[in-house]
Order: structure tokens, then C-alpha cells, then sequence
């Protein structure tokens, strides 16, 4: 049974995110989404427990892909699925660029562990999770960049938010 590991931070999940499970759920037999404890950028709008709810809510249509999270080195996570490949959307220059030194990273650590990229969709290159958090900042419409399940409970963090900042 072939098996992927869709990665991520999911701050939150957008159609972007989405739509690399989605394509990834066709051509792998099983999927599992992995959100993970990202050390790296501080501050989250949304708890762990909250990113997850959120993804569970948003694949909850698609039957081969699971839901999980992690807090650690995505390699070693890795190591728990014989023969898992690493799925990654590519959106521009500037992800390859990360991605390919992460690739490096991960191999030292797991040298079995391989990473495909899958273009992201035109529709959806300008899109990322710091996009949605600033447009939701500013009470911007979500729709068309989030699944729907999961726009109410953005706008209602935004909302503690902007009154946290006074705005
Ligand atoms: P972000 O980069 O938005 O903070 P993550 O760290 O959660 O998101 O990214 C997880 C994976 O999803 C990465 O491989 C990233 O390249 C990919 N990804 C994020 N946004 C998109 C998008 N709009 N289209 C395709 N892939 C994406």
C-alpha cells in the first residue's frame, strides 16, 4: 500500500493546502496529513487542537486521508510509515529553494525518506496561510480561500484579535 505524508502547519488550512491532499489522494492509497508543532514560526493564530479540528473537518470527504500531528522533527515522524513519501506543494522560486534545503535536512536524518512536489494551482500560487490570517485580520471575505467548514471559526478568532489590538 502506497503511503503519503502531507506536512504542514495549517494556520490555517486553505484551498491550497487542499487542493495538493486532494491531488495527492488519487495517486497514493493512503494519506495522512501531519500537522505539525512548528518551532519555527512563533505566535500561531490557531492551537494545535484547533488546526486539527479544522483539517479533520476540511478532508472529512475525501476516505483515504487521515488526520494526525507531531511535535518534532518531520523525518523521524516519517520513520512510523515504511515506504511513506513526503508530499509538498510548490508555489514559487522561493519554496523550492526552502523545500530543497529541507529535503537535504530530512535525508540526513532518514535516508530512506523520500519528497515529491506537486505544482500548486494557478488559482491558488498567491495563496498561503499568512494571506488568510491578514485578510481575516482586516475582515476580509474568506470565501474562495478557505474551505467554508472552517471560515466561521477564522472569523471568529479574528475577531478576538482585532479586539486584542484595540482595532
Ligand atoms: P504555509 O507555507 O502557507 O505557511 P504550511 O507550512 O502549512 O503553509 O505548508 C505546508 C505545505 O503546503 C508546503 O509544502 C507548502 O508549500 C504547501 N502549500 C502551502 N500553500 C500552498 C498553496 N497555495 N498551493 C500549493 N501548496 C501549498
Amino acid at each position: 500500500m502506497s503511503i503519503a505524508i502531507c506536512p504542514g502547519s495549517f494556520d490555517p488550512i486553505t484551498l491550497g493546502h487542499l487542493n495538493i491532499i486532494r491531488r495527492t489522494s488519487k495517486i497514493f492509497d493512503r494519506v495522512v496529513v501531519c500537522v505539525m508543532h512548528n518551532s519555527t514560526k512563533p505566535s500561531p493564530m490557531f492551537t494545535v487542537e484547533e488546526k486539527l479540528d479544522m483539517v479533520r473537518r476540511s478532508v472529512s470527504r475525501y476516505p483515504n486521508v487521515e488526520v494526525d500531528t507531531y511535535d518534532g522533527l518531520l523525518a523521524e515522524y516519517a520513520k512510523r510509515y515504511e515506504g511513506a513519501v513526503l508530499v509538498k506543494g510548490l508555489r514559487a522560486a522561493s519554496d523550492f529553494e526552502y523545500e530543497f534545503q529541507m529535503n537535504l535536512i530530512n535525508k540526513q536524518i532518514n535516508p530512506q525518506l523520500e519528497t515529491m512536489f506537486l505544482t500548486a494551482d494557478g488559482k491558488y500560487t498567491f495563496l498561503s496561510s499568512s494571506v488568510v490570517r491578514e485578510m481575516a485580520f482586516y475582515g476580509a471575505d474568506l470565501k474562495g480561500l478557505v474551505p467554508n467548514e472552517i471560515i466561521d471559526d477564522i472569523e471568529k478568532k479574528a475577531k478576538l484579535w482585532r479586539g486584542r489590538d484595540g482595532k
